[in-house]
Order: structure tokens, then sequence, then C-alpha cells
């Protein structure tokens, strides 16, 4: 037995979460793709087989009422918010990312341009250029439609792009292709500083890091459940409003499912005075119970501990990798510091799209990312540390090939 595999029985036996992953319906293989699809929770089709048969199928229209249909979007926003940081009443859950990012940026403009002196020249929208694609689209029309110009910079420049132009800045807490985590707290407090709002995008650290969305006074904040948070394919996004700002959120997409009073049917639009007006149409029942029932492995787990592990699974991976990939056949995009790393680990090589379909063929997966990047995620509710021996190991396998 090598080194590296003791060393990996050794974590996986102090391992307090490893428990976890029987709850989780997984294969032979191993999964580090965690951070574009979660792992059905082994609960989740029971629960859904009677959401269909029996809240449907037998309650039909009562269920609204009776089976807590109506108010799904708040109370499975409240089970999300210990998860980011957030105190209950401030996130709903429903609709995409996109259209999450949607209502939130024209939200922050608007918010922008309304307070005090000078608010209402704020004409900038400034958007992270390296940005999950979707974001980027979502804030070009954001800005089309408000009469902003839109700026694209590096992360590491959005301090200095600020001014009193700028009314909106959209940001992402860990890349998607690289793994870098940014600094929450003082980006927030940089835009805040030049009387502007952030919107932070959570997809790649809700349910993988703590976000402390409350202690670092973030205003508005979005994020998906079908990542880290393993809510199903397609599951509904979350949308966070800090409190004190839920007053001031004017939706773009005001939908009756955020009106005040809305099977009053009244032709007057009134919002909801609360992180309801978030909200938008019928919510998607189906995705959205069976979110709520896989967050239940969450019962009990802190995410403060799943960070911890999941440092320990990317410290060992690199370590791993270190030891059986020869130096310079791939370079690592994740940073090394802890500070600066999301719960993946990428890594760049000119084959990676077929080393990847190899690695697949092998059980191991992970995803590759035009043009040149190979992406391994890694969700400590189910991924232990000889899984990540054993990937390193078929990855230089392969490497070598
Ligand atoms: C996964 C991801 C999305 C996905 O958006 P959808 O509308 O759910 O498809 C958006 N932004 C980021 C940063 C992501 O990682």
């Amino acid at each position: 037995m090598s080194e590296l595999t003791l060393k990996a029985e050794k974590l996986d036996a102090a391992d307090e979460l490893a428990a976890l992953r029987d709850r989780f319906v997984l294969d032979e293989g191993v999964y580090l793709d965690g951070n574009s699809l979660g792992a059905l929770a082994a609960h989740v089709p029971e629960r859904i087989a009677d959401v269909v048969r029996r809240q449907w199928g037998e309650l039909r229209i009562r269920s609204w009422t009776e089976s807590g249909w109506w108010t799904a979007p708040e109370r499975i926003g409240d089970r999300i918010a210990p998860l980011v940081g957030a105190a209950p009443g401030q996130i709903v859950v429903g609709d995409s990312t996109s259209v999450n990012v949607f209502k939130a940026l024209v939200a922050a403009v608007r918010m922008a341009r309304e307070q005090g002196s000078g608010g209402g020249d704020r004409d900038e929208i400034v958007v992270d250029a390296t940005t999950f694609p979707t974001d980027g689209y979502i804030a070009q029309s954001a800005a089309r439609m408000t009469g902003c110009a839109l700026r694209p910079v590096t992360p590491a420049e959005v301090p200095g792009a600020l001014s009193s132009r700028t009314a909106a800045v959209l940001l992402n807490h860990v890349d998607y292709r690289t793994g870098r985590l940014y600094d929450l707290p003082s980006l927030t407090a940089a835009v805040h500083a030049a009387g502007a709002y952030a919107v932070w995008d959570l997809c790649h650290s809700a349910g993988a890091l703590p976000v402390g969305l409350d202690e670092h006074g973030v205003g508005l904040a979005v994020g998906c459940t079908y990542k880290y948070l393993n809510g199903g394919p397609g599951s509904p996004a979350f949308l966070y409003i800090r409190r004190d700002l839920q007053d001031r959120f004017d939706s773009p997409l005001p939908g009756w499912n955020s009106h005040a009073d809305p099977f009053g049917m009244r032709s007057d639009y009134e919002p909801a005075a609360s992180a309801i007006r978030g909200r938008v149409g019928t919510p998607d029942i189906l995705s959205l119970l069976a979110l709520e029932a896989a967050l239940e492995v969450w019962d009990g787990v802190t995410v403060e501990a799943v960070r911890a592990k999941s440092l320990a699974l990317t410290d060992f991976f690199l370590e791993c990798v270190a030891a059986y990939v020869p130096a310079g056949r791939v370079e690592c995009l994740t940073p090394p510091a802890h500070g600066e790393r999301g719960s993946q680990v990428a890594l760049r090589c000119p084959d990676a799209g077929d080393v990847m379909r190899r690695l697949i063929e092998r059980g191991v997966v992970g995803d590759f990312r035009h043009p040149d990047v190979l992406r391994f995620g890694f969700t400590p509710l189910y991924v232990g540390f000889a899984d990540v021996e054993r990937a390193a190991r078929v990855l230089a396998e392969e490497l070598l090939g």
C-alpha cells in the first residue's frame, strides 16, 4: 500500500462527516462533479412519490394550503438561510439563477438611483468580466433596459472601477472555472462605500463554504441549489434580499405571487412587505419539494464542518496530483491559499477534453470546461479521501498514457 493510500485511509477514519455518504445514491465510481449536479439523496424519490401520489393525486387543490405548497418558496428559503449565514425571512426560492440575477440586478440599479442626492445620475453596472456567461448576458440586458453602461472588469479591478456613477456590481463568490474564492466582505464594503449595491452570485459557494451574508452586510444575493445543495436537476434558485432593503426592492418581474394580497386578484399592484416580493409566478412545486427533501441531509451538519473537510479534500488532491503527475504536465488554476479557494480544483492541460473523456470512462467523473480545463468538484457530504487518492492516481495514469 502506498504512502498516500495509507494517508487516505487515516483521513477517512478521522472524518466526522464520513457517514453522510450513505445518505446518497452513488456507485463504485468517484463523483467529482457535484459542483455541476449534486448527487441524489437516498430518501428523495420516496418523498417525491408522496408529493405526486398523495399531495397532488389525492389532495389535489387542497395541497396549496394543507401540504404547504403556497408557502414553500419562503419556507425553503428559511432552510437555506443558515447555510449562507442569513437570519430567517430574507430568502425566497424559485425560478432559475439567471432569472434571479435579472431581478436582483435591476432592483439594485433602481435602489441605487432612488436614494438621496445624486443617486439618479448613477448609470453604470460593473460586472465580473470572467463571470459564468449567463450572468454576463443578463447584465448586458439589464444595463440596456435601465439605460446603464456595462463595465466588464476583472474582480481585482472592481475597487478601481467604482465611482459615483456606479449603480450596481454583479460578482461571483467563487469563479466557476478556476475555483478561485473572492473576498466577499471587502468587495461588498467597497461597493457600498461607493453608494452602489453589490449582487453576489453564490452558485459555487452555497453549501460549500460559509458565506456570512448578514455578517458582511450583503444587500442582494442569488444562488443555485442543484450544485452543492443537491436539489436535483434544474431545482429552483434562491434570492436573498436583506431585511432593511425589502421595502425598497422594486422587482422588474412583479408577478402575482409577489403581491401583498395575491388572492385579492386586484388590478392595482401592491408588493408584499417582505422577501416574498422576490417571487414571481406559481412555484415549481415538484422541484421545490425535491429540494426541500434534499436539504434534510444538512440536519445536524454545519457549513463550517463542510468547509474544513472541503479544504482537507482539495489539499489532499493537490498533494496526490503533485506526487503522481509528472511536473509540468498540468497547470493548477486553483489558488493554493485556503482563503482564495472554493471547493474545486481546476487543472489546465492542452488535451483536457480527451483526458476527461477517458477519466469518465474509468469512473472518475469530473468535467471539462472549454477550452482546456479539467474541473474537479469536491462535495464533502459524500466525497472521501480514498476517492480523492484514486481520482488523482487515475488522472496521472491517463495523463501518462
Ligand atoms: C451554475 C451557475 C449558474 C446557473 O444559472 P441557471 O440559471 O441556474 O442555469 C449561474 N451563475 C453561476 C455563477 C453558476 O455557476
